[in-house]
């Protein structure tokens, strides 16, 4: 059940009551597989990466080296940034081979809105 906790900002995200020590399964283990989709973790970037999908060769390396597969591929082609689980790391400028530099890093107050024009086929904001 998921409860909003009493003065707890209502951002979209329901937060469930914590639980209580006896609660917490031994070492703090994840019990249920496959559930990081459901935990948006680019509300707390301070940089967001945009891509320039003129300047990308389709090289993937962004995409494989992305610690948190945010960078959206379909039909074996980047279309752009999945900025509810991108955390801003910039580990896809980094490998971005520099000739291209197609990722650029820019801070999220002077770049909202604009990586998601830069994302082409609808890659997720999380404004
Ligand atoms: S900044 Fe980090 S988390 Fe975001 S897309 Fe690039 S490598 Fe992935
Ligand atoms: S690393 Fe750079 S050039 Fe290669 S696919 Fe990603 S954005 Fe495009």
């Amino acid at each position: 059940m998921s409860t909003l906790k009493e003065g707890t900002a209502d951002v979209g995200i329901a937060r469930e009551e914590p639980k209580g020590w006896r609660d917490v399964p031994t070492g703090g283990l994840i019990t249920e597989a496959g559930n990081a989709m459901e935990y948006e973790t680019g509300d707390w970037r301070t940089f967001r990466p945009v891509w320039h999908k003129d300047r990308c060769i389709q090289c993937l390396f962004c995409w494989v080296y992305c610690p948190d597969s945010a960078v959206e591929v379909r039909d074996g082609k980047v279309v752009g940034i999945d900025y509810k689980h991108c955390k801003g790391c910039g580990i896809c400028a980094n490998e971005c081979p520099p000739k291209v530099r197609a990722i650029k890093m820019e801070l999220e107050s002077e770049a909202a809105g604009e990586g998601a024009a830069g994302n082409e086929g609808g890659g997720k904001d999380n404004a």
